[in-house]
């Protein structure tokens, strides 16, 4: 039997999906070309916006009209608990973020329709990981406990929870072993890492002296072998502490790279999110990571027409993004999600004005994107290549540390090109999303 796993949302469900084909794999299912060429077709789903769960819910009911064997993970199917079978009456089986585990057996079992919504996970789940490839995600932190205002994420993914630092680095280096080069550490709220329970044994000491569990964490992933590049995200920017700035100085290895979701300029409207940082404070991180590194990317998330955001409120996150100066930005419009704070709210700001808000704020970040990247044009970027570039194959792709787009002619490389070679890039052009160059030496 084959089968296929389809997933909307962030880099954990690209993680989770992962582990499930790697799990599946193992348990003897092989994994399909194409749509039309698979049996089972797992679909992990999002429901951070309402859009999001609705398109989940949507392949799942075409996957259950092809007569695929179907079932739905991820963070929807938590969201609406029993009720996901009112939703789709014929979908085989439904597991929640947690329980992803237990995919194979339920489906090697076949008895139909199945529901697992349970938070334990089930072990050595977390760091099952399909083989080739030199870049992945490893899982550090699960769940979150910040409870921003808006955010359904924390009723979906369950309590935070940090990994031990010895299972998190027995992942790593098993990864290197296999031929991965960059790992990106993920979580809701990296930064939060071992704040909730402890990761370090009492007998662990940081050489370099450090005493904030993530720092640390970072400085024993810079020792494993083989490994040349740490990101990670995403961060609250409560957890942006001089030992994290000490720590982006002292590790070459560490991406200066960091993806720190501001949400609103607006001191007011922070308060109301529940974000527990200023306007002031937010600057000051960023300014910290600056004066370390003047071309430090910095990119961010923004909620647009949070309940209540005025015009003037919405001015302060113009002003705040530019002085930012960030990298990129990903705008969100607001949409109420059942059960959190925010929706007892008026969802008072009118869909035009939202998406007014948006576009002024997505031409700002051309503007801005341009102008960042201009000033790299002259400079030689360290990249590790992707692979060919997917608006023109003559060209190749890959990323600086800053996780910035790079792209350069084929030819002035030498083929065939290996996936995760690491190439020299000058750069000519800059455009607001992309670099373009040609290879040194
Ligand atoms: N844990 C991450 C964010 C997870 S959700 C963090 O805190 O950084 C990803 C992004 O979706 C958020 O940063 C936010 O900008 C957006 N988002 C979350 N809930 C939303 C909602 N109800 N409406 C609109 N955007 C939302
Ligand atoms: Fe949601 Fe806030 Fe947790 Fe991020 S930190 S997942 S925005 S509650």
């Amino acid at each position: 039997m084959k089968f296929l796993v389809h997933t909307y949302g962030c880099q954990m469900n690209v993680r989770d999906s992962e582990a499930v084909e790697s799990l599946m794999v193992a348990a003897g299912y092989e994994k399909a070309a194409s749509e039309d060429d698979a049996d089972i077709v797992i679909i992990n789903s999002c429901t951070v916006r309402q859009k999001a769960e609705e398109k989940a819910v949507g392949k799942a009911g075409n996957m259950i009209a092809a007569r695929k064997i179907t079932g739905l993970m991820g963070c929807a199917v938590k969201r609406m608990g029993a009720d996901v079978f009112k939703r789709l009456p014929k979908l085989d089986f439904a597991v929640g973020p947690r329980s992803f585990g237990l995919i194979p057996r339920i489906v090697s079992e076949g008895r139909f329709p199945r529901l697992e919504l349970g938070d334990g996970l089930v072990p050595d789940s977390l760091s099952a990981h399909v083989d080739g490839g030199w870049q992945s995600f490893v899982t550090i932190l699960l769940g979150c406990d910040n409870r921003c205002s808006y955010c359904i994420v924390p009723d979906v993914r369950g309590h935070e929870y940090s990994r031990p630092a010895r299972e998190v680095l027995a992942e790593i280096s098993a990864l290197a072993k296999r031929g991965v080069r960059e790992v990106c550490l993920l979580g809701q709220s990296v930064l939060r890492y071992g704040a909730r329970n402890s990761v370090w044994d009492a007998d662990e000491a940081s050489p370099g002296g450090y005493t904030e569990p993530f720092p640390r964490l970072l400085e024993a992933i810079s020792a494993v072998p083989g490994i040349e590049r740490i990101r990670f995200t995403s961060a609250h920017p409560k957890g942006c502490t001089r030992e994290l700035v000490r720590a982006y100085g002292e590790f070459p290895k560490v991406c200066r790279h960091l993806h720190l979701p501001v949400q609103s300029g607006s001191d007011r409207i922070l308060s109301g999110m529940g974000r527990h940082y200023t306007r002031g404070e937010y600057l000051s991180a960023v300014r910290a990571l600056r004066e370390l590194d003047p071309e430090f990317s910095v990119t961010t998330d923004v909620i647009v027409g949070y309940p209540g955001e005025t015009e003037e409120d919405f001015e302060q996150t113009r002003t705040l993004m530019d002085e930012a100066g960030f990298d990129n930005s990903f705008i969100f419009k607001y949409s109420p999600r059942p059960g959190t704070r925010s929706a007892a709210l008026p969802d008072d700001v009118p869909a035009e004005e939202k998406e007014r808000r948006d576009q002024v704020l997505l031409a700002d970040q051309e503007r801005r994107g341009l102008q960042r990247n201009s000033r790299l044009v002259g400079t030689v970027r360290e990249v590790l290549v992707e692979g060919p570039s997917k608006r023109n194959p003559a060209r190749l792709s890959g990323r600086d540390g800053g996780n910035r787009i790079v792209v350069w002619d084929a030819k002035d490389s030498p083929r065939p090109f290996a996936s995760g070679a690491p190439a020299r890039i000058r750069i000519t052009q800059a455009h607001a999303q992309t670099l373009v160059g040609e290879a040194v030496d």
